[in-house]
């Protein structure tokens, strides 16, 4: 059987490594952290830099088609493994959605709605930006951010110098803050051939910018759920894409806005393993193999909840619940904020 690549070794390429298993792949992780999740259910691990242009060549040796779940691979290091391999999603997945000025440049060139937003290099440009969008807004880095890291929030023009101190010079943009009366992602697959299917969107709450619960069905109207399936498609036909992708939306009383993409599975598509017959690991799976993709219909009602740091205590009453899956990551170390895991409950099905 074939040998699938996966960059990054957290529970993201840990799940997508059991789908593999399933559909009878091999898979290898390259992950240059200690004691990867997904080394413990992977076929086989390399643990060194993204720098180690050797541990590199003999990754992509080893296997037929490279995959990531960690989008912030150094250019460098595509450059070697593209030469030797084809990486599915594709680099302009990458190259877009590595830095926000980038993709916020991307998707409004696309005709989406984003929320306001300018380049600021330095003190001056935020002063400029802060003139033209306004306050409330948040300055978040263009490159590395995750759950909310590498983000401040401007209240009042005044906290511009605190803001931009947090962030520690970094290049940044600042946005608007969007009215948004909740938020919903759309999970969305393209497959070799350019077929696209989407899973129904899930309705998405953070607590201190981490995702903590998704839900399906979205309160969307009929009109909004059509829109955004929509949208993600032009996204993924844009790119040319091939995977899976999260596309995060904001609902707004003007319509979607287009938060930030991913081009790899999400966190908030953790319900489909639970809720749909082929979930969004699998699907990526597919169409990175060149297999159809599944249709994604949704067979249950779910509540996606991540298991947070501490949040772990709770597992031995959520193993004694009915309609509760259980995934948890097997990570030794619990951290505050570090995702340990996460329940899929069943409400209705
Ligand atoms: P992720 O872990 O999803 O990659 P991230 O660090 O990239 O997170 P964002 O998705 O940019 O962060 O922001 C995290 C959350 O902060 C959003 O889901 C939303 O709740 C809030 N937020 C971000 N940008 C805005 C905005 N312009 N207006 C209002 N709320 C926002
Ligand atoms: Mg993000
Ligand atoms: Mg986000």
């Amino acid at each position: 059987g074939a040998t699938i690549g996966i960059l990054g070794g957290g529970q993201l390429g840990r799940m997508l490594s059991v789908a593999a298993g399933r559909l009878g792949f091999r898979t290898h992780i390259f992950e240059p952290g200690a004691e990867p999740p997904a080394g413990q259910l992977a076929h086989s691990v390399t643990t060194a830099p993204y720098e180690d242009r050797a541990a590199l060549t003999a990754f992509a040796e080893a296997v037929d088609v490279i995959t990531y779940e960690f989008e912030n691979v150094p250019t460098e290091a595509l450059d070697l493994l593209g030469e030797m391999r084809p990486i599915r999603p594709g680099r302009e997945a990458l190259r877009v959605s590595q830095d926000r000025l980038v993709e916020k440049d991307f998707l409004s060139g696309l005709g989406l709605s984003v929320a306001p937003y300018a380049d600021v290099a330095d003190a001056a440009g935020l002063s400029a930006a802060i003139e033209t969008i306004g306050a409330p807004a948040i300055l978040k880095t263009r490159r590395f951010g995750y759950d909310g890291k590498g983000q401040a929030r401007i209240s009042r023009p005044e906290d511009a110098e605190a803001a931009l101190a947090e962030l520690k010079g970094a290049p940044a943009i600042l946005e608007g803050f969007v009215a948004f009366s909740h938020e919903v992602s759309v999970i969305a697959a393209r497959g070799r051939t350019g077929e696209v299917a989407c899973f129904d969107p899930g309705e998405n709450v953070h607590e201190q910018g981490i995702l903590r619960t998704t839900t399906v069905p979205a309160r969307l109207t009929p009109a909004h759920r059509q829109d955004a399936v929509l949208l993600a498609g032009r996204i993924l036909n844009a790119l040319d894409y091939v995977g899976v992708m999260g596309v995060e939306l904001f609902v707004t009383a003007q319509g979607l806005v287009v938060n930030e993409i991913a081009p790899r599975v999400h966190n908030s598509g953790h319900w489909t393993q639970n809720g749909c017959a082929v979930d969004q690991f699998e699907q990526h799976i597919r169409a990175i193999a060149g297999w159809p993709l599944g249709d994604g219909v949704r067979h249950a009602d779910v509540v996606m909840e991540n298991l947070i740091g501490t949040d772990m205590d709770r597992v031995p009453a959520l193993s004694q619940e009915r309609d509760v899956a259980l995934h948890l990551y097997g990570k030794s170390e619990v951290k505050p904020g570090r995702k340990m895991g996460h329940v899929n409950r069943i409400v209705r099905g």
